[in-house]
């Protein structure tokens, strides 16, 4: 094969097919895993952050064990198939994330209720009210070294490694997905520390909150907020479809348009607020929203989307003038970003790659 390849190939490609073969054989890896509410992403990468393989797998439910058993299965897969390496093996590290708050030192998830609302996947609610020993549980069944990460500290992980990492070296994520979550680096380190900006209270006595407050920002910003509140406008029935309908229902001509435009003005707000407040404490150069790919700049004619927006860029009358100039950097999450975030983690804190200052993989 390396006779076929030189014969056939630039000095510089050929470089790069050997050295990609040197590190299949002794180098070291990760799969990063984002656990989402009923499924999981998984990426197997290496220090350069190359995508050698993806797995997305639908969970039967949500119970801890079933998560465990199926990032197990999903693990070797990705290692045997891409790398020809049965686990365990210590070469490889796992990287897991989940959007609720964790302590990454014990390798617990202390809470997750970012539960599913399709009643399929229901968990007993106690399930993962206690803190789970997710990162042991996985270590004991693949043998592998793991971690485990909070999801937009993950995010976090991917920015420093791959976006605004490379202009700052200090910032903030806020993750719009079900709910709303945040991640934070400070001098080139993420804080890992449960950062449930989400949980701010903007509304003292607004709408309840998955977590037992009222009025919390991920009450009202967010795909779950935004369904509950708008399939309450159009009478009680929730919208399993979810934000595109939503969009559709804030145009022209529907009666329930001006309330819907408010929603989603309502929970760009809630989420400037949450921005205002990571900027009056710790007055970062930029704050990288990620939202959904129906919520992006270039959906942005559409006018639920616009008044999203619009409330979005009211943060700078919260904020603690001196930040008011910090730059909004808004994103639309892909699959495997999380996955690859979780899998920097891995390598970063299991085998001392350093996030920042790396050759940029081509
Ligand atoms: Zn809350």
């Amino acid at each position: 094969v390396i006779r076929q390849i030189c014969s056939r190939t630039s000095i510089s490609t050929r470089r790069r097919i050997l050295e990609q073969a040197d590190r299949r054989r002794y180098g070291n890896f990760a799969v990063g895993i984002e656990v989402l509410p009923t499924e999981i992403v998984a990426v197997l990468t290496d220090p350069t952050g190359y995508n050698y393989g993806q797995r997305r797998r639908g969970l039967a439910n949500m119970k801890v064990e079933s998560v465990v058993r199926e990032i197990d299965v999903v693990a070797r897969d990705l290692v045997t198939t891409h790398l020809g390496i049965d686990l365990p093996s210590s070469r490889i590290a796992i990287g897991l994330q989940i959007g609720g708050p964790v302590d990454a030192r014990a390798g617990l998830v202390l809470s997750w209720a970012n539960h599913p609302t399709d009643p399929a996947f229901a968990v007993d609610p106690d399930e993962w009210r206690e803190p789970v020993r997710l990162a042991a549980l996985v270590e004991e069944g693949t043998g592998c070294r793991t971690v485990v990460e909070n999801d937009a500290a993950a995010y976090a992980v991917y920015e420093q490694r791959f976006g605004v990492g490379y202009q700052t070296g200090s910032f903030a994520v806020v993750l719009v997905r079900d709910g709303v979550g945040g991640g934070i680096v400070l001098d080139h380190r993420v804080i890992s520390i449960p950062f449930e900006i989400g949980h701010l209270t903007v509304q003292p006595d607004g709408r309840p909150c998955p977590c037992g407050n009222n009025g919390c920002i991920e009450s009202l910003a967010g795909r779950r907020a935004i369904r509950g509140i708008v399939g309450k406008l159009l009478g009680g029935k929730t919208d399993t479809d979810g934000i595109k309908q939503a969009i559709d229902l804030a145009d022209d001509g529907h009666e329930k348009s001006k309330e819907v435009l408010t929603a989603f003005r309502e929970g760009g707000e809630a989420i400037a607020r949450g921005v205002a407040t990571i900027l009056t404490l710790f007055g970062v150069s930029h704050v990288v929203v990620y939202c959904d790919r129906a919520m992006s700049e270039a959906e942005s004619t559409r006018p639920a989307v616009a008044a999203f927006f619009a409330g979005l860029n009211t943060f700078g009358k919260y904020t603690f003038p001196t930040f008011k100039t910090c730059q909004l950097v808004l994103k639309q999450w892909r699959s495997t970003d999380g996955a690859l975030g979780a899998a920097l983690v891995a390598l970063n804190q299991l085998f001392f790659v350093p996030l920042a200052d790396l050759e940029l993989p081509t």
